[in-house]
């Protein structure tokens, strides 16, 4: 897709609101010439023919409702255009977070989070003056100059050609000047984007910037990276200051050239033109007529200049849009098949291949069986594919070779939001949401009555201590769950499992140490979560693999022992050596 091509896919949703801010603009611009003509009438009459106020009090009592009614035209072809605009942006926003999300966090960990909102916020934001402003703008250009060159043409012909040939060199070097600028916008949007990723990057790593002494280099780098988004900024600037005041120009040489044709022929001067085009007599109503109107005919040109510039912001932050738009999204399958409805799922990995990157693989080849309602932990040493094991079955990945099958069928089979219907996801450090704790339990099930939350809340041992406080389940919790202890978001997350009533829990046990207390009620809460479920755990800790049923390990990307803690202690394999090391490190 082409940033081009998403622009006018788009305009396809506020057609119905450009079209009327159009009708709204021409209708404006007829009684624009209905103005003049008024006004040329009055003017005529007051100068030349010795009317009184009260000859002219109907002309001066009809000018003023139209003053009014075009006011309320210009306000309402505005307002629709920003209408039209407005549902735009929210649509093509929801049509990339949609598609981020089919993404998922394969590719998501690829991308730089602050270029992404950059793109997210700004990126749509950016397409607003496009067609808010350029697409309403250019089809008046193309209306209204016509209207009045259909109105000067008949009653002065010779002010009727100067526009016409006036006219076409504004577009013109409007192009010329265009082309230049709309690289330097996309480079003016790049810098943007990477200045926005930068920030975000370096608030994110505050803390080990600061310990590492390292913030007053990264201050310098922001002043680079701030110090190039100004140069490319004011060159931008420098270019559309020139090209508006080219554009200034011709339109005021043709107003010129069509002031002095008529002034010339007003005094009766001979004209600098050849005899034989012999130019029209004109009368003082006519030439004023004229006159009037030509500022209102190169008008919509000159604006059309300045909103051309909305157009390359446009297209500049569409093809941002498009890059994330054509992020590779996984085929649903066309007749996905449909897993038995209830009980817990069996899983089977058969050489199972992925890499992240060409040549490097994070799983060579791993083969393993998970049978119904097993508890299987999952240990190996840092960088074996644990957590690769965890996102290919969560769906966010897609191996390279091999198949995963779930109750007997293919992964890649089923439709993959109803996939993760039967899964729970336990990640290391779980994420709390703005909103209230009930909120936030019932993340994976957001119609689940109270009842149901409390109930959930009480399996995980959460309910004790959401009782305590003083909004229950209405405390409203920040992002990061403060105010909670990391044993008690632990267990918030637990309850959206339970609440969810997943068959099959996928656990990334946390690594960092919780107080005993908390630790013996999450691993209790575990335990009931496992109970008629299946559960995968990447398990950290002694007391974890040791209740296992059976223990699958894995080193550099293969499954290179599997048993249960007591089998696999008699051989002198890399589990025992493992075991060893976590039994010294156990608190
Ligand atoms: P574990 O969870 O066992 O520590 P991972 O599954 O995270 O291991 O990683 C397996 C291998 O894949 C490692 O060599 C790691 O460097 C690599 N890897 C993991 N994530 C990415 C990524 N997003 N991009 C590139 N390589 C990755």
């Amino acid at each position: 897709m082409s940033a081009r091509s998403l622009l006018n896919d788009q305009k396809a949703v506020g057609a119905r609101w450009l079209k009327l801010s159009v009708v709204l603009g021409l209708l404006n611009g007829l009684l624009l010439i209905a103005q003049a003509w008024l006004l040329a009438r009055i003017i005529d009459a007051v100068v030349f023919k010795d009317a009184g106020l009260a000859d002219v009090a109907v002309w001066l009592w009809l000018l003023l409702p139209l003053f009014l009614v075009r006011a309320g035209l210009a306000r309402g072809s505005e307002q629709t255009a920003f209408r039209a605009a407005a549902e735009i942006k929210r649509q093509l926003r929801g049509r990339v977070y949609r598609h981020i999300q089919k993404a998922g966090p394969g590719w998501m960990s690829g991308q730089r989070s602050g270029a992404l909102s950059e793109d997210l916020t700004k990126g749509v934001e950016g397409i607003e003056a496009y067609y808010a402003r350029f697409l309403p703008a250019m089809t008046l250009t193309a209306l209204i100059p016509l209207a009045i060159l259909l109105v000067v043409l008949p009653i002065d012909w010779l002010s009727g050609l100067v526009m016409l040939v006036t006219a076409p060199l504004i577009p013109l070097f409007m192009i010329l000047i265009g082309t230049g600028v709309e690289r330097l916008n996309q480079q003016q949007w790049k810098t943007l984007a990477r200045m926005g990723a930068h920030f975000l990057d370096v608030i994110q790593g505050l803390t080990t910037l600061k310990l590492f002494n390292a913030s007053r280099r990264e201050a310098e780098v922001i002043a680079r990276i701030s110090d190039d988004y100004r140069r490319s900024t004011m060159e931008v600037l420098r270019v559309a200051f020139l090209s508006s005041a080219v554009l200034e120009f011709f339109a005021t040489i043709g107003i010129a050239i069509i002031a002095v044709f008529i002034g010339f022929r007003l005094y009766d001067v001979g004209l600098p033109i050849p005899d034989f085009m012999a130019p029209p007599e004109i009368s003082f109503f006519t030439g004023f007529f004229v006159l009037l109107l030509a500022p209102e005919f190169y008008l919509p040109l000159r604006s059309l200049g300045t909103h051309y510039h909305g157009r390359m912001e446009a297209v500049a932050a569409a093809e941002r849009l498009v890059a994330v738009l054509d992020a590779p999204v996984a085929p649903s399958p066309d007749e996905p098949v449909v897993l038995k409805p209830e009980g817990p799922i069996g899983v089977r990995f058969d050489d199972v291949r992925f890499s992240y990157e060409a040549g490097r693989s994070a799983l060579a080849g791993a083969s393993f069986d998970i049978a119904p309602g097993e508890r299987v932990a999952l240990v190996g040493p840092s960088g074996a594919g644990k957590t690769t094991v965890a996102s290919l079955l969560l769906g966010f990945l897609r191996p390279d070779g091999g198949s995963i099958l779930v109750d007997g069928a293919d992964l890649a089979r089923l439709d993959i939001d109803a996939w993760r219907r039967n899964l729970a996801w336990l990640p290391q450090s779980p994420r709390l949401f703005q909103g209230t704790l009930g909120d936030n339990i019932r993340l994976g099930a957001p119609n689940a009555p109270l009842d149901a939350v409390r109930r959930a809340a009480e399996q995980a041992h959460a309910a004790e201590f959401i009782d305590r406080l003083p909004l229950g389940y209405d405390t409203p919790v920040g992002e990061r769950g403060v105010g909670l202890s990391g044993g008690q978001i632990q267990r918030i997350a637990l309850a959206r499992a339970f609440l969810r009533d997943a068959r099959l829990v996928l656990l990334d046990e946390a690594t960092a140490n919780l107080d005993p207390a908390s630790e013996a009620l999450v691993q209790q809460a575990l335990d009931r979560l496992a109970d008629g479920r299946t559960m995968l755990v990447i398990a950290h800790r002694l007391a974890t693999v040791r209740s296992a049923d059976r223990i699958l390990v894995l080193d550099g990307g293969h499954i290179v022992e599997q048993g249960d803690h007591a089998t696999l202690m008699q051989q002198d394999g890399p589990y025992r050596r493992m075991a060893r090391l976590l039994e010294v490190s156990a608190p």
